[in-house]
This record gives C-alpha cells, sequence and structure tokens, in this order.
C-alpha cells in the first residue's frame, strides 16, 4: 500500500514534467495519506522527471517528515491546507506551468476558447493574490484553500498553479488540462482578430460530454501509456 502510493505519487510528478509542468527542481504533487497521518509527496532537490517512489515520503500537517528520507518541500501548507479544508480533496498538484503563470500575470481570466478550459469554466478559476512569494505558513495555504473554494484549480498569480481532485489521477489531468487551456488561450491572442469562446452552458454541456470521470481516467490511462521511459 505505501509502495503503491509512493509509485502513484512518482508516475503523477513525471507525467506533470512530461507535460510542461516542470521548472527544475520546483513543483509537487501529494496524495492524502489512508491512516490520515499527512500526505505523501516527492521530497524536494528533484525535478519533477526525477522523481522515483524512493524519493517520495509521508509530511504531517507540521510539515514533520513521518516515513522517508530527504528534504521537506517548504511549501507543504499548500497541501496540507487544502486537504484540511477539503475534505473531498484525495490529491493536490502544485506546479509552476509557464503558459498558466503568464496567462494569470495578464489579469486576463481563463475563457475557454478551447476544449480544455471548459473542465474548469465556468466558474472563473480563482486568482490567489495575497503574495507571490512562497506558501511557507499554514495561515497562506489556509488562504489559498479559501481562494480555491469549492473548485478544482486556483491560479497562484506571479507564482503557479493548484489543481486538486479526489485522486491523484483526477488532479494531474486537471493540472495538465489548465496548462494546456492557458497555452491555447495565449496563442489564440497572438492570431489577431476577434476571438470567441463558449457561453456557459455550452461549456457546461461540454464538461459533459468530453471531461466526464470516464474520461478523465481514460486521459489518465494515456498519460501513463505514452510515459517517457525511466528516470535515469
Ligand atoms: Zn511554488
Amino acid at each position: 500500500m505505501t509502495t503503491d502510493v509512493r509509485e502513484l505519487v512518482a508516475t503523477s510528478s513525471r507525467i506533470l514534467a512530461a507535460a510542461g509542468h516542470g521548472d527544475l527542481i520546483w513543483g509537487h504533487a501529494s496524495i492524502r495519506d489512508a491512516e490520515g497521518k499527512g500526505m505523501w509527496i516527492k521530497s524536494a532537490e528533484w525535478g519533477l522527471d526525477e522523481v522515483t517512489p524512493e524519493r517520495v515520503h509521508l509530511v504531517d500537517p507540521d510539515g514533520v517528515v513521518l516515513s522517508g528520507d530527504g528534504q521537506r518541500h517548504s511549501e507543504y501548507p499548500i497541501h496540507t491546507e487544502i486537504m484540511a479544508a477539503r475534505p473531498d480533496v484525495g490529491a493536490v498538484v502544485h506546479t509552476h506551468p509557464p503558459h498558466a503563470v503568464a496567462l494569470a500575470a495578464t489579469g486576463q481570466p481563463l475563457l475557454p476558447v478551447s476544449h480544455a478550459a471548459n473542465y474548469f469554466v465556468p466558474p472563473a478559476v480563482t486568482r490567489f493574490t495575497d503574495t507571490a512569494d512562497l506558501v511557507l505558513t499554514s495561515e497562506l495555504g489556509r488562504a489559498v484553500a479559501t481562494t480555491l473554494g469549492a473548485a478544482r484549480a486556483v491560479f497562484l498569480v506571479n507564482h503557479g498553479i493548484v489543481a486538486v481532485g479526489a485522486t491523484l489521477q483526477s488532479a494531474t489531468v486537471a493540472a495538465v488540462l489548465l496548462e494546456r487551456a492557458c497555452a491555447q488561450q495565449l496563442l489564440t491572442h497572438t492570431g489577431g482578430g476577434w476571438p470567441t469562446w463558449s457561453p456557459p452552458e455550452e461549456s457546461l454541456a461540454k464538461r459533459e460530454h468530453i471531461y466526464n470521470d470516464r474520461a478523465v481516467a481514460a486521459v489518465w490511462d494515456y498519460l501513463v501509456r505514452t510515459l517517457p521511459d525511466g528516470t535515469d
């Protein structure tokens, strides 16, 4: 069981790296511990593409490493405080994907100019602006959780994104889709003209037609199948 959780965090991390979420050694994904001890997260000083099960450890809500090796990520309160605020959340992804960071920094809202943004919009993806510095305290972690609300993603403006899910599989797919949606919107803006996007009713219909639970699970399977081999 413990090994499976570590393997899943490692697989998610490598998928995120392959999907353009890598930022050198920064960014992390976590799974809530089934026994309520905290969450399983990669240790610091490794790139997302380098995460192996041995580089995943168990961190409690106070930031104490209970099991496993390595240095703890300083932004652990993002994970622990969202999990405390959201019993429905079993996994949290926090990364610094370039297109999402760029779009959020423009101040423009995410718009469903292609399929991917319909996974989130409506409602508007909220923007955490209390600080663009690291989320190092429980207070800031709780503030991120408050800004996230009941949604599946939030922009940490001038910093990164957070995506959540009942499972790490769904949280990972959400993070991948958010970055793709932001890239598509930035590309749209480069084309000039008169951009169009889906109205809310159509977005909700597309969410059900394209991103239902079965499809999201299939996307995860696809991402695993197409993951580059090995971490050496
Ligand atoms: Zn960060």
